[in-house]
């Protein structure tokens, strides 16, 4: 049996709990060991309490089944109770007679054994793949994707100058899965100083990990309230739009243990007060991982939406989380400036260039002379008319410009620099005050 072999015993008993967490026992427990009482897990099953023992060994004998039982017998809990011995090897003969015995003779404090074979098996009963030795979480379940294409048709409309949505070709679209942990907290904690209370938390938290293999770290903002939205099965998601899911990073009991860490993290603060002495304090107010109670842990995906349209010579991308049609942009290539990257700005900012394709900031879009139509600074072909630069779509249409430049009586050419023109008005005024001061 090489399952599970590589856990320590300290990751047997956590990955353990994990399981029994998933199976709907209640309050379960890693207690610390109490010399060799072997008390290694406890929890409710309903009214009754269970003590479990787990052993990270090949064989598991009769000895340690018949202390267990008496263990059972002394735990002080006010109900029934009963025993569990859990291996990741098998059980001998002698130790499932004994276990055998007790359950034939009504005994009050029964044991139940639970041999490798059987924890494999309880665990693809939840959705656990105990497998080389690891716990991984298996997820089956997923935010829904949404309409990728609508969202994308939908940024485009943002940006002025664009191509109608039945202009727009077949944007390409990329999904994956992303797995994140939905925890929901209940924190309490009361911080005494010899003044009395100086500080009382008691609240309820609502985090989301992110659970991929770079590492647990808390998601953004937006994440939050994507969770909110009625999850679906992964396999009708990606049955509808295809795409692989992420393998989690992490077991369950660790995403757990991070979760509570991170809370604790969040709600520290520092607390001034004045002491009895009239002299004023400030003490550091961190809860710890006991005062949090974990209410919820749900392992989930999220799709990660990677959508691109092809315009001209550009192709651009828009990346984002979804959750039916609420989403979180990740990276939005639409509300950029192809020429300089800026993006962020208001939607109305950018133009499209019907020229080449690009999407620019209102720096690089200029008006095209000829026609009237913004068109980009990457793209557009430049000429000097009475010292004013202007941009045209190629060289057919500066040269279509030059022409009527050249037919145009004299005022109407000095319109063609207006800042130039607006000079020159001022100079003349001024020319003409200052002599008709001087007339006077
Ligand atoms: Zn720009
Ligand atoms: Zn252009």
């Amino acid at each position: 049996m090489t399952l599970l072999d590589d856990l320590s015993g300290f990751e047997f008993e956590d990955a353990v709990a994990s399981l029994f967490r998933a199976h709907g026992y209640e309050d379960v427990q890693t207690a610390v060991r109490i010399a060799d009482e072997g008390r290694d897990v406890t929890m409710r099953d309903g009214e009754t309490a269970v003590v479990v023992e787990c052993k990270h060994t090949d064989t598991v004998s009769r000895p340690v089944v018949q202390k267990l039982h008496s263990a059972v017998a002394t735990y002080e809990y006010d109900g029934p109770k009963r025993g569990m011995v859990v291996t990741s090897g098998r059980f001998t003969t002698p130790a499932e007679e004994y276990a055998e015995r007790l359950r034939r003779n009504d005994d009050p404090y029964p044991i139940d054994l639970i041999d490798g074979t059987d924890l494999r098996e309880l665990g693809e009963a939840v959705g656990m793949d105990l497998y080389n030795g690891r716990i991984e979480i298996v997820c089956e379940e997923t935010l829904p994707v949404g309409d990728p294409e609508r969202v994308l048709v939908d940024a485009v409309e943002d940006v002025e100058n664009a191509p109608s949505r039945g202009d727009l070709p077949d944007p390409d679209v990329d999904v994956h899965y992303k797995p994140i942990v939905d925890v929901q907290a209940f924190t309490r904690s009361t911080f005494e100083t010899s003044v009395g209370v100086i500080h009382r938390i008691d609240r309820r938290d609502h985090v989301v990990i992110e659970a991929d293999r770079s590492g647990p770290r808390l998601a953004p903002g937006g994440l939050v309230d994507l969770v909110g939205v009625e999850p679906i099965s992964l396999i009708e998601a990606q049955a509808t739009f295809g795409g692989g899911a992420e393998r989690f990073g992490q077991s369950e009991s660790a995403y757990r243990e991070w979760a509570k860490t991170a809370l604790c993290d969040r709600l520290a603060t520092t607390v001034s007060y004045t002491g009895d002495n009239n002299v004023d304090y400030t003490q550091e107010c961190r809860p710890s991982p006991g005062d949090v109670d974990l209410r919820s842990v749900e392992p989930l995906y999220v799709p990660r939406i990677e959508a691109e349209v092809e315009l001209g010579e550009y192709t651009h991308g828009y990346e984002y989380d979804a959750a039916g049609n609420r989403h979180v942009v990740r990276d939005d290539g639409i509300r950029r400036c192809v020429h300089c990257e800026t993006a962020g700005a208001d939607a109305a900012t950018y133009t499209y260039c019907e020229n080449c394709g690009a999407i620019s900031c209102e720096t690089h879009t200029k008006t095209e002379r000829l026609t009237g139509e913004p068109v980009c600074t990457g793209c557009a072909v430049t000429e000097d008319f009475l010292l004013a630069t202007k941009h045209f779509f190629d060289e057919e249409n500066a040269a279509t410009f030059r022409e009527e430049y050249e037919a145009m009586p004299p005022h109407q050419k000095a319109m063609e620099n207006p800042y130039l023109t607006a000079g020159a008005a001022a100079v003349l005024l001024v020319v003409l005050f200052v002599a008709a001061a001087a007339l006077i």
